[in-house]
């Protein structure tokens, strides 16, 4: 039976990961981190299926900042596949603590990789790399080989923590796999995200909630893809022959301006915007009611330039292409936050 050890298994793609891993076979292993409440909200429904948790899901206590459990939880499990997916993931946030996000993003990666080549069963390594990478790329479309340009403490880090990928993969010969991965969402997504931020605005106020939602540069634009898809993509790099680095992307770009209204839209809350820069607003199409406001304050000190990934080698290597669009992501995100708030 094949095993995975997951860093970030609590989080958005560790769940759906987890859920990959165990629906094909997979004894899981996560490490999760001690907090004063509860943190397993995403992987609960796993934790209490009573056939496979203590069976095939096990959970360790460990931290990325504590390499020696890290090095002990490696030594025990000797997974075949390791999938590094955990830090302070919000690029915006980094510029506020980027000591600890270049920390976990960046240092943490190094620990690994010398822990893995201590061993003498090496797992296949997936390294969650990120599109901040580009952060001001020199191509309007990026791929596997443009190269790294971060504006943030967040994209410094993973540019750091990439290229330590390719460095020991030819010079210590790991399989370490870099996937380049774009923003992608889900119901699951923190809330602190811009794209949660709107859905969960957006079931809010078609509920009654009398509330404007505040959002930085609507001109912002990413390109978003669907969470569930995205994890396909890391398991799947792991089963290839050779080890490589992929972009992980929809190819398509969605402004946040676009993203709020397809999420309002699929609330019944039809919007127009109007106005210019901090003065624009996002009202209801009939009411007039101002729904989204500007707020400079969710404004980054450096918006990345328009990011869009080709995933070619990925479809050509891997057999894998996103599936659903930006615009569909939020329509997803606004049912089920609706569904939730219903409850
Ligand atoms: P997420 O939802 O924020 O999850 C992050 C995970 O890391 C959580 O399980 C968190 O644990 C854990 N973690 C954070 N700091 C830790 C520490 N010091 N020690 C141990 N665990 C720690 O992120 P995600 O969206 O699933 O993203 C997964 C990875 O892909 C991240 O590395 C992210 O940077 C990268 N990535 C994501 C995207 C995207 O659009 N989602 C795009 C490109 C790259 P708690 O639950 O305890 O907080």
């Amino acid at each position: 039976m094949r095993s995975a050890l997951l860093t970030g298994i609590t989080g958005q793609d560790g769940s759906y990961l987890a859920e990959l891993l165990l629906e094909r076979g997979y004894t899981v292993h996560g490490m999760v981190r001690r907090s004063s409440l509860f943190n397993r909200s995403r992987i609960e429904h796993l934790r209490s299926d009573s056939g496979l948790y203590g069976k095939r899901l096990f959970l360790h206590y460990g931290d990325l900042e504590d390499a020696t459990t890290l090095r002990r939880i490696l030594i025990r499990i000797r997974p075949h596949e390791l999938y590094h997916l955990a830090g302070q993931s919000q690029p915006g946030l980094s510029f506020e603590i980027p000591e600890s996000t270049v920390r976990e993003v960046g240092l943490a990666t190094l620990s690994l990789l010398e822990m893995v080549r201590d061993l003498d069963e090496q797992p296949r390594m997936f390294l969650a790399s990120s599109s901040e990478v580009f952060g001001n790329p020199v191509e309007s479309v990026q791929d596997e080989e443009t190269p790294f340009r971060p504006v943030n403490p967040y994209g410094c880090a993973k540019a750091f923590s990439t290229n330590l990928g390719r460095v020991y993969r030819q010079a210590h010969g790991l399989f370490v796999c870099n996937g380049l991965c774009y923003n992608h969402e889900s119901p699951r997504r923190g809330e602190s995200f811009v794209t949660s931020k709107i859905a969960t605005a957006a079931a809010r106020i078609a509920q009654g909630a009398p509330e404007v939602l505040e959002l930085g540069n609507l001109d912002a634009s990413r390109d978003w893809g669907y969470a569930p898809e995205y994890v396909e993509a890391m398991w799947s790099m792991l089963q290839v022959a050779t080890a490589d680095d992929y972009v992980v992307a929809s190819g398509t770009s969605t402004s946040v301006r676009e993203f709020a209204q397809a999420a309002f839209e699929a609330a019944g809350l039809p919007l127009v915007f109007e106005g210019e820069g901090i003065a624009e607003t996002g009202r209801h199409s009939r009411t007039g009611e101002i729904l989204i406001r500007v707020n400079p304050k969710y404004y980054r000190p450096i918006d990345p330039a328009r990011l869009v990934g080709n995933s070619a080698k990925a479809r050509r290597l891997l057999g894998w292409k996103s599936r659903t669009s930006g615009r569909a992501v939020a329509v997803a995100m606004v049912e089920s936050a609706r569904r939730e708030s219903a409850r």
